[in-house]
């Protein structure tokens, strides 16, 4: 073991990254190309190398309002704010758009080589956390 960082917590294995992001299996948009699923492991651990729960709760907090899945920026984004405050909702509650969740499901035209251009759901960033987070006075 290279150092001697006062770390108690192991630090968590590329299959429990793998295991974590396969739970936004269930949401349409879910990337189907590995690097898609590589970048989400990415951000995960990005946001904790060793907190198994934290991230858990993370994607439980995405998967029980998002309807499209997350982009990688989305998950770091919303790690953060979570972070900050677990009970405050990411987008404006009353927003008629996403109803708090903090963004919205559009279409996309996705091209990928050779394959002829579909359209995927993505998660678009709603209007609403832009004035939430703009100057209020
Ligand atoms: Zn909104």
């Amino acid at each position: 073991m290279p150092g001697s960082q006062p770390n108690p917590k192991p630090k968590l294995h590329d299959s429990d990254f793998r295991e974590l992001v396969m739970r936004f299996s269930g949401l349409p948009g879910f990337p189907f190309e590995e690097s898609g699923r590589n970048e989400l492991a990415r951000v995960l651990r990005r946001i904790t190398q060793t907190d198994f729960q934290f991230l858990d709760q993370v994607i439980t907090t995405i998967m029980d309002k998002a309807k499209v899945c997350p982009t990688p920026a989305e998950v770091l984004e919303i790690a953060g704010e979570k972070r900050y405050d677990p009970n405050q909702p990411i987008g404006d509650p009353d927003c008629p758009q996403c109803h708090g969740v903090g963004f919205v499901g559009s279409t996309q035209l996705v091209a990928i080589g050779g394959l002829a251009p579909y359209e995927a759901d993505v998660a678009v960033r709603c209007q609403c956390r832009d004035e939430a987070t703009g100057d209020r006075s």
